[in-house]
């Protein structure tokens, strides 16, 4: 008989692997962060970043808006965690 070793279990079965890293890098701090730093911090194309970024959206998490990047500080379209993800 041969053992499989089971797959990862996700936190949420609805996110995507691009998904689940962008929360990652964005829960210590909640972000603001702009797409280039979501990109640098987390090693994703900018394709796997905007659909990590609708995603979160559609579960609450995440918002998105217009204001400073906490790590360049450039006014740019940024991402942050919402306060109170109706989600969690
Ligand atoms: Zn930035």
């Amino acid at each position: 008989m041969l053992y499989l070793p089971l797959p990862m279990q996700s936190k949420n079965p609805l996110l995507s692997e691009a998904a689940e890293e962008l929360q990652r890098v964005l829960e210590p701090t909640g972000g603001p962060f702009c797409t280039p730093c979501c990109m640098a911090a987390t090693g994703l194309t900018l394709y796997e970043i905007r659909k990590a970024i609708r995603e979160l959206i559609l579960v609450g998490w995440l918002s998105a808006s217009m204001s400073g990047c906490r790590i360049c500080h450039r006014r740019a379209p940024v991402a942050f965690a919402r306060l109170d993800p109706f989600s969690r």
